[in-house]
């Protein structure tokens, strides 16, 4: 910890998985000899980058970039880019490091990397997002490709903005390289079913859990964070399993929709006209819009954080417990402190941590690199298909090396060894590198 100062979200994230490990040094005195876990905590490359741009006015902005390539033992540098006022280094490295485990989860042949920018795309223009991007990837295109390292999207860079890395990477390189980014459009080398995956991995993931108690999302009361990629495709699976979601939630306040949220009127909002989510409340009769507060004051049997990191806190957590949660599944990364974590685990709550249940977007970017390689595209049914498979697969994984630790639906000690055994054999293969 004294190697990474002030990186509180990246302290946090790896406290979390070294207390998970104490079972698999036991077994295997090997992985401590090797230093893997000093190792695996030290990318083996980080990258920080000057962004210049100009706005509409004319005035010279400047903002930082990262890209953190964390660790490639099973596959090139995979995972998203976050543009958003809060980055610095210690969010892109927490990122990076849960992502290496989420991706070996997954069963596909990925490494682990993050990246992204303190850029704020709310409310700047197309023209100025577009400036944004092209400087952005005028120095990251040396950094990435197809066999070294992969970006996708994240908070606040969706199709748009892959989009505009395309363009740019494709004109200074001069190569048609589908396979440099994922979340590409679908005329151009996107995938079906990449833009609603990691919402509906996560509600898969979750019907999982709730299977293991003989339940379903059917009737359920679900209350879900954020309004923004995640989120709207979460409500919208949720839904079809024949869940109610009456709230949902921006950085501003939240909606409370008794009648279950409507989802093409949320698109429409959010999606199309990019607006906030007050507006949702001002077109739909009978909704409550709560300025600030919290969501997680609504009741629910579900809850599904969909928005950011720490957003979940431990008083939260015992309201949602006190008035009735029967499981959680994170969407977003690392959204429930640790507080809120201990206190779900000791309520008996079913907790799905976000490195196994949000793992559905990034699988399904990895299939988008199989439909690129191969020059094809498959269908909706198909691709979703595939999701389902490995949604469940890693539900699977979690909750058999749960079992076989001797710690029974503890899903955070399954997602963490279950995810660790694999990165540590191949470093232990690959030799000292
Ligand atoms: P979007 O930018 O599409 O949406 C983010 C949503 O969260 C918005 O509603 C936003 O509100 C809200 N939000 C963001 N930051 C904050 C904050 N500091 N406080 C309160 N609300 C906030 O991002 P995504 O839906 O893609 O990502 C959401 C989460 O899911 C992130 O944790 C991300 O890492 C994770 N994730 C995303 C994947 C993907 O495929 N997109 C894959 C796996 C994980 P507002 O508009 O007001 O800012």
């Amino acid at each position: 910890l004294a190697r990474n100062p002030g990186e509180a979200e990246f302290h946090q994230a790896v406290t979390e998985v070294f207390e998970s490990l104490g079972p698999v040094h036991d077994r295997h005195p090997e992985l401590l000899e090797a230093a893997i876990l000093e190792r695996l905590c030290e990318p083996e490359r980080q990258i920080i980058f000057r962004v210049p741009w100009t706005d509409d006015s004319g005035r010279v902005q400047i903002n930082r970039g990262f890209r953190v390539e964390f660790n490639s033992a099973l596959g090139p540098y995979k995972g998203g880019l976050r543009f958003h006022p809060s980055v610095y280094l210690g969010i892109v490295k927490f990122l990076g490091f849960e992502q290496i485990f989420k991706n070996a989860l997954t069963g596909m042949p990925i490494g682990g990397g993050k990246g992204g920018s303190d850029f704020d795309p709310r409310g700047r223009s197309d023209a100025e997002v577009m400036r944004f991007c092209q400087s952005f990837m005028t120095e990251l295109y040396r950094h990435i490709g197809e066999y070294t390292d992969v970006p996708a999207g994240d908070i606040g860079v969706g199709g748009r903005e892959i989009g505009y890395l395309f363009g740019q990477y494709k004109r200074i390189t001069n190569r048609y390289e589908s396979g440099v980014l994922t979340g590409k459009g679908m005329s151009w080398g996107g995938s079906l079913v990449r833009p609603e995956a990691t919402g509906f991995g996560t509600v898969i993931f979750t019907q999982e859990m709730l299977k293991t108690r003989g339940s379903s999302f059917d009737g359920q009361r679900v209350v879900v964070s954020g309004s923004g990629n995640v989120a709207i495709n979460a409500i919208a699976k949720a839904q079809t399993l024949g869940a109610s979601v009456v709230a949902c939630s921006d950085s501003s306040g939240y909606i409370v929709d008794e009648a279950g949220i409507d989802v093409a009127l949320l698109r429409e909002v959010k999606e199309v006209e990019r607006g906030r989510l007050k507006d949702y409340a001002v077109r739909r009769p009978g909704v409550s819009y709560v300025e600030a507060g919290s969501v997680w004051d609504v009741d629910a049997t579900v809850a599904l954080p969909c928005a950011t990191q720490n957003e979940l806190d431990g008083d939260a957590a015992a309201r949602l417990v006190r008035n009735g949660l029967v499981a959680i599944g994170e969407g977003a990364n690392m959204p429930s402190t640790r507080d809120a974590v201990s206190v779900f685990q000791d309520a008996g709550v079913l907790f799905g941590p976000g490195k196994a249940a949000n793992a559905g977007g990034v699988a399904t970017s990895a299939l988008e690199m199989q439909q690129n390689a191969s020059r094809d595209s498959w269908s909706f049914e198909h691709t979703e298909q595939r999701l389902t498979e490995i949604m469940v697969g890693i539900h699977h994984r979690c909750a058999s090396t749960a079992d076989e630790y001797g710690e029974p639906g503890n899903y955070v000690l399954g997602a963490n060894i279950g995810g660790f055994v694999k990165v540590a054999d191949a470093m232990l293969a690959q030799g000292l590198i």
